[in-house]
């Protein structure tokens, strides 16, 4: 079932064994989803994926070798009657006699109900049922279509569009699609859980610290933000990551931010003409839980979600993140500083090359701004060919840059020499 593929162990073929007893087709469907799973399996066994593609192909082209038994097709339902009339009735054996009723219709699924002449009935369903805890009805194909909407990132009104020019009629009623999207993060929220967990299982496995006394490890992670904005616009949303320094390293934690609240803002339309009433709907959606989980800048809004991830990392995952990796935001660390998520222990930032190498890099392009037009000492343009400040230049001292102090991370004062070295042998 749907639900169960999603939360199951990887697939046999991740598991670099030498025979594959699937069919292509299922392989072929475990291939697609092994690569929207998030990259969890290890070098070694996406060594094997890799070795996977190449044999696939070549299979792909005997094409009486894939069984079609499992895929999906589009047919209209006069082409399934056209079918029908082309056997004999199993009761009068007349050929032709059938006809159509569609008995049921939820969303994509369609219960439809061929009656011969003679009275004889049969009964077709184009999707299984969805086993699931809720007593709801539910099906497979609906299902999928909601998962496809959010995979997509469209909502019901772009499915159904996609679907009315598909000749399909409209997905399940708008309550009922809640429902199936309602199964569906919380399945996701279940495999999140698990990603996290294993993720941080590793980590703890991989620190050069042993855990303490309370089963708690120090680990080094790296920290970033990212953030939707619009162009001119602060942004209303952004999450904040805690990731693993392993090999590779995956993501132990993370923290949604928002500014917004779609229907705090849709309350305030009501406010004008009934205050009261919008006090009561206020305080309930407050109580049902509001988007809106950050006020103040936008700029203070990584700062917040990092301290938020830090201050529960010893309860969810029994790691503290003592020493961390960050893009340089002096809003993470004083942050951090002053949120104290670990009391005694103060925790340490560790500057990213990469994102320090880049400032050489917007050095050196303000630099050549500066003397653009301008002629230096040799009375030449900063700019041009043959050894002088090209894009080109300037990539290339950032790279060297980046590996001068890659290479001497541990001395300061040879850094400094290779670093200058660097500048002037260039
Ligand atoms: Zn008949
Ligand atoms: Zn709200």
């Amino acid at each position: 079932m749907l639900i169960d593929n999603t939360i199951k162990t990887p697939p046999k073929h991740l598991t670099s064994t030498p025979e594959y007893p699937t069919t292509t087709t299922t392989k072929k469907l475990n291939l697609s989803r092994a690569r929207l799973r998030t990259r969890s399996t290890s070098t070694a066994q996406s060594n094997s994926e890799d070795e996977d593609e190449p044999s696939f192909a070549e299979e792909e082209s005997v094409s009486h070798d894939i069984s079609f038994k499992n895929v999906n097709i589009i047919v209209s339902i006069g082409m399934i009657l056209d079918l029908v009339n082309k056997f004999r009735c199993p009761s009068c054996g007349r050929v032709g006699k059938m006809s159509e009723k569609v008995t049921q219709r939820r969303g994509l699924l369609y219960h439809i109900t061929f009656s011969c002449a003679c009275s004889f009935q049969t009964h077709f369903t184009n999707s299984k049922h969805l086993i699931h805890s809720s007593t709801l009805r539910m099906d497979e194909l609906n299902m999928l279509a909601c998962v496809a909407a959010n995979v997509a990132g469209i909502k019901r009104t772009g499915m159904t569009s996609i679907l009315g020019i598909l000749n399909i009629l409209p997905p399940v009623q708008i309550e009922n699609w809640n429902n199936y999207q309602e199964i569906y993060s919380n399945a996701l929220d279940v495999v999140k859980d698990r990603s996290l967990e294993s993720a941080a299982d590793e980590a703890a496995e991989q620190s050069s610290e042993p855990s303490d006394r309370k089963g708690v490890t120090n680990i080094k992670v790296s920290v970033d933000g990212t953030w939707l904005t619009r162009r001119g616009h602060s942004s209303l949303h952004g999450v904040a990551t805690v990731c693993s320094t392993s090999d590779p390293p995956k993501v132990l934690d993370f923290e949604c931010l928002s500014r917004h609240c779609t229907t705090c803002s849709g309350l305030l339309g009501i406010k004008e003409h009934s205050p009261k009433m919008y006090k009561r709907l206020l305080a309930k959606h407050i109580e049902d839980g509001c988007e809106a989980n950050h006020s103040g800048s936008s700029g203070g809004m990584e700062a917040a979600g990092i301290v938020e991830v830090f201050g529960r990392s010893e309860s969810k995952h029994h790691l503290r993140y003592t020493t961390y990796i960050g893009d340089g935001d002096a809003n993470n660390e004083r942050a951090l500083r002053d949120a104290e998520p670990y009391q005694d222990i103060t925790i340490q930032r560790l500057q990213c090359i990469n994102h320090f190498s880049k400032r050489m890099r917007t050095a050196l392009e303000t630099l050549k701004k500066q003397y653009k037009g301008k002629k230096l000492a040799d009375k030449k343009p900063i700019g041009g060919r043959n050894g002088r400040l090209t894009d080109d230049k300037i990539h290339q001292l950032t790279v060297y840059y980046g590996s001068a102090i890659r290479s001497h991370v541990n001395d300061l004062e040879s850094m400094k020499v290779a670093c200058w070295g660097m500048l002037c042998s260039y």
